[in-house]
């Protein structure tokens, strides 16, 4: 199985090669097919197994085409902590390549008015952790009814972090006919739960 084979784009399949990836990794090949066709998906993988880029590539192969609005980014991934997600905002920058994508970075301890300016301008790909997120929201600075494609990444460690209530009202605020990646590393019933309300006839991938 090759990266060319999945049915990513050819600048992000070039992008690929270009960091040195020759062979998807098994989350990659099982999941990003599903992506692509606009599934849902619940991924159950540990950090290390290529799960960031299982859903980085997919979702700029799919986000050539349209245009970001102003304040209404068109999708959303969802992170624990900080560090996170900075790691995933830089796969956006490594694998977006030739492709002009707009990436705003929500997370605490950072200026809110830069952030704020970001969004104002329009993002492709909003990545948050939950606090600072719902922090824009009701300061009427951020519409979340654009958002086509939603992705909890690390849910089990937002259920450790006490963030599932943020993550179900973030839940409601998003639009009900959305395309959504669930990612966990452990499925304890409170994820299994969290999962069902968020997830619509998903496909399964463990690795
Ligand atoms: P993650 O599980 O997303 O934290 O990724 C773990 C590490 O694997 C990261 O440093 C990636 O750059 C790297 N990686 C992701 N996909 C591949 C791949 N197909 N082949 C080799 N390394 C990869």
């Amino acid at each position: 199985m090759s990266f060319s084979e999945l049915g990513l784009s050819d600048k992000v399949v070039a992008a690929v090669t270009a960091a040195g990836y020759s062979t998807p990794t098994p989350i990659q090949a099982q999941a990003i097919p599903h992506v692509l066709k606009g599934r849902d998906v619940l991924g159950i993988a540990q950090t290390g197994t290529g799960k960031t880029a299982a859903f980085v590539l997919p979702m700029i192969t799919k986000l050539q085409n349209g245009r970001a609005r102003a304040r209404m980014p068109r999708t959303l991934i969802l992170e624990p902590t900080r560090e996170l997600a900075a790691q995933v905002a830089e796969q956006f920058t490594k694998y977006s390549g030739g492709q002009k994508l707009s990436v705003a970075l929500l997370i605490g301890g950072v200026s809110f008015d830069d952030q704020d300016m970001k969004i104002t301008r329009g993002v492709d790909v909003l990545i948050a952790t939950p606090g600072r997120l719902l922090d824009h929201f009701e300061r009427g600075r951020l519409l979340l009814t654009g958002v086509e494609l939603l992705v909890i990444d690390e849910a089990d460690r937002m259920l450790d972090m006490g963030f599932i209530p943020d993550i179900e009202r973030i839940g409601k605020l998003v639009p009900f006919t959305r395309q959504t990646l669930f990612f966990t590393a452990t499925m304890p019933k409170e994820i299994q739960h969290i999962a069902d309300t968020f997830l619509h006839n998903p496909e399964r991938v463990e690795v």
